[in-house]
């Protein structure tokens, strides 16, 4: 099992942290070249705009478009935004989730902010899951073949999962928790997509 860390702006070191605590290798990407032979892909938290105009200045976007067909990809935050079909403005985006985003979407007040989310997915399934939210998207519309993973209480979508493919809009790689890395080392690890 060997997962890449796209390594273009954000805290992919911080990615990287979280699966050596697991005892899995990780390798950081900067050239589409070097996706060959990973079973999965972390894209981090950062700036989705300045990512997303990287990923088109090295070439990444078909690659990626065509390892998201086979294998596990997980954004954060920044990530999320970039498998999203529609960020609501014009910027470079995968486009491979059937989900819709809002940028900055818990306002100025609540910049950041952390909280106790319920994952019954997650395994152990308890405690609640201590999540850190930072400029962090909301996920506004999720069709196709995506399902919500985890909805605030007020009903707005945070995590999402089409597949292999993942969608967080905050940080489990902030805090020493590894069972969402762990949630995605399996999904990684799956035969199929579905
Ligand atoms: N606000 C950033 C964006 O819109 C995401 C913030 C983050 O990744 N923590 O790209």
């Amino acid at each position: 099992m060997k997962i890449g860390v796209l390594a273009l702006q954000g805290d992919f070191l911080e990615h990287r942290r979280s699966l050596s605590s697991l005892g899995v290798e990780s390798a950081e990407v900067r050239l589409p070249a070097q996706l060959d032979g990973l079973d999965g892909l972390i894209i981090p938290g950062g700036e989705s705009t300045t990512i997303g105009k990287l990923m088109v200045a090295y070439g990444f976007v078909d690659a990626l478009k065509q390892f998201a067909r086979e294998k596990a990809i997980w954004g954060t935050c920044a990530g999320a935004i970039l498998l999203s079909q529609d960020a609501g403005r014009d910027q470079d985006l995968l486009q491979v989730m059937d989900i819709h985003i809002a940028r900055n979407a818990f306002g100025r007040q609540v910049d950041s902010f952390e909280t106790e989310l319920p994952a019954p997915f997650l395994s152990p399934a308890e405690p609640p899951f201590h999540a850190v939210f930072i400029r962090a998207p909301i996920i506004t519309h999720v069709y196709g073949r995506a399902r919500a993973l985890i909805t605030l209480a007020d009903g707005r979508v945070v995590a999402a999962r089409q597949g292999k493919l993942l969608a967080t809009s905050f940080h489990p790689e902030l805090t020493p928790d590894t069972r969402f890395h762990r949630f995605f080392l399996e999904l990684a690890q799956s035969p199929h997509a579905e």
